[in-house]
């Protein structure tokens, strides 16, 4: 393997760890048991964050204080503009802190600096249209019911949301969440995954000092069971807003639906790109190998099945390989990195089976398959995969890795790629590389996928709404849809003058 591009141990100097506590009602607060949990750097071994572990009782607390500061008002009832320069203050305050939250989200993640520093300046952005959603919120009104009668239908913010958040892009999923619910003018508790909590935690130092009321936004830190459990179950709570693994979505979903709360899921996925041979195959080749090595894989809209016509699959999984080589894995905390860590020893090892799996299925691991130990740092490293002759009915086909693993499969008409692309559980995203337009908008038309791309890949802007059909999923978020998501609707019937026949007869 010494042909890869790997970035040894760059000696930066490695901040002092933080404590993590609980933020209930604008108050910082120990658990209610007064345990902690530590986080380790997936990539230096050492002690990032010591976190309090919630407890039910601290997750009552935080509905309770999310449920009063939605009642009374203080923040459902401001004015758009109020709420909007609220959130455009907490915008410039992610700005101003990039570096700080980029340190802390790369050493609890294993994601490269650089890449830390480009989510946090992404999500202020995402912040920032929020906040332009804040003042557009409207309904709709009916003039043409007649002439005594107006109606107008209004958007109301649904209430007390709970937001559950993953690991593999701890700043960012939080921030196409939590700034439209509060849009909307909904309250928040928010739990995010005990590996990565301290982005979230200096989140809300930012949000006092932006001025947002006490208990609007409420944060429990600890794991999926007591806190996420209690989150989701509350009869307090009106919404959950969870991403992470189909697993524990359907779990929330069957949880949720005790009490019919609303949820919102953003799941797995197996996400395909197709490329045929007229396709620009060098910019093809560059974008497929950054849609499975960005963020280790780990990566909901990682591209991590390719779907290849079979005229050019050696020479373009060839080329593929190449690049593989160039791409630099290794020390997150280098800028040179591009790939860093996994994010835990179990995580790497469920990787490793999946590949030894696909090998053991009859697949080809061309490239890479096996862990990476690199100088100065821990073993917690992938190589670059690829897998090659694997055929549909492969779990490497079908199940999300959540890894730096590449699985080729081939085509030879538009019919088989789009019957290859849809032959999945998961629809969350899609591609499609050709310079024929024609071919590309009757694959684009014929994707199950919450997002398909033509000659690109995993492009996303604040104003395009993002989610997954099937098992990837159910609603929207960022766009304006994802504020849609955040909102409950009343019809209001107002009658116009005396003009009302009396049912009852007159005796
Ligand atoms: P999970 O789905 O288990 O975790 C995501 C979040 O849900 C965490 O905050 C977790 O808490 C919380 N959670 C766990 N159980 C419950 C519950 N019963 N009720 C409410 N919340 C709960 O993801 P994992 O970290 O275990 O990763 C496993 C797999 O999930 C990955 O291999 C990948 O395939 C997929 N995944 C997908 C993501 C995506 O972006 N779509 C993101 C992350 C993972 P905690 O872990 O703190 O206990």
């Amino acid at each position: 393997m010494n042909d890869l591009t790997l970035i040894p141990n760059s000696g930066a100097i490695l901040p002092a760890p933080r404590l993590n506590r609980h933020f209930i009602n604008g108050a910082w607060q120990d658990s209610s048991d007064n345990t902690l949990s530590d986080r380790n750097a997936p990539s230096h071994g050492n002690l990032v964050s010591q976190s309090a572990k919630g407890t039910a009782a601290d997750a009552e607390a935080a509905v309770a204080a999310a449920r009063a500061a939605f009642d009374d008002g203080r923040w459902s009832q401001l004015s758009g503009k109020a709420r909007a320069a609220v959130l455009l203050k907490i915008a410039d305050l992610i700005e101003a802190n990039v570096e700080r939250f980029a340190v802390i989200e790369t050493l609890e993640s294993g994601k490269p600096i650089t890449q830390a520093r480009g989510e946090i300046e992404g999500a202020a952005d995402l912040w920032r249209y929020a906040a332009a959603l804040a003042r557009s919120l409207h309904g709709e009104s009916h003039n043409s019911l007649g002439a005594d009668i107006l109606a107008v239908v209004l958007k109301e913010p649904i209430g007390v949301v709970s937001i559950i958040t993953p690991w593999n892009f701890p700043f960012w999923i939080l921030s196409q969440k939590l700034p439209f619910a509060l849009a909307a003018g909904c309250t928040c508790v928010v739990k995010p995954s005990e590996m990565t909590p301290s982005t979230t935690v200096m989140l809300a130092e930012l949000l006092v000092e932006a001025g947002l009321p006490a208990g609007v936004v409420n944060i429990v830190l600890g794991y999926g069971n007591p806190v996420g459990a209690t989150l989701t179950s509350h009869r307090h709570v009106d919404m959950v807003t969870f991403t992470g693994s189909t697993a524990v979505g359907k779990l929330i979903a069957r949880t949720a639906s005790d009490s019919l709360k609303k949820v919102a899921l953003e799941l797995g996925g197996k996400n395909p790109q197709v490329i045929f041979p007229d396709a620009d195959l060098e910019s093809a080749a560059d974008a497929v190998t950054f849609g499975v090595y960005f963020n280790v894989g780990q990566c909901c809209n990682s591209g991590s099945r390719i779907i290849v016509h079979e005229d050019i699959a050696q020479e373009f999984v060839a080329q593929v390989e190449a690049l593989s080589r160039r791409v630099a894995f290794g020390d997150p905390m280098d800028p040179a990195t591009q790939v860093g860590a996994i994010v835990t020893p179990e995580h790497g090892a469920k990787i490793n089976a999946a590949v030894q799996a696909a090998r053991d299925a009859g697949a080809q691991v061309v490239m890479g398959g096996a862990p990476l130990a690199l100088k100065g740092l821990g073993a917690q490293f992938y190589q670059p995969t690829i897998v090659t002759g694997v055929t549909p009915d492969m779990a490497i086909a079908r199940d999300e890795v959540f890894g730096p693993v590449l699985t080729v499969l081939t085509f030879r008409t538009l019919e088989e790629a789009i019957a290859l692309t849809n032959d999945a559980d998961y629809g969350l995203s899609a591609g499609i590389w050709s310079e024929n337009i024609h071919t590309c908008l009757a694959f684009a038309r014929a994707a199950k996928a919450g997002t398909v791309w033509t000659n690109t890949w995993m492009d996303g802007f604040p104003e395009v709404t993002f989610g997954g059909m099937k098992q990837s999923g159910q609603g929207r978020e960022i766009g304006r849809y994802g504020l849609e998501e955040f909102l409950e609707v009343k019809s209001l019937v107002m009658r116009v003058g005396r003009t009302r026949a009396p049912w009852v007869k007159a005796s």
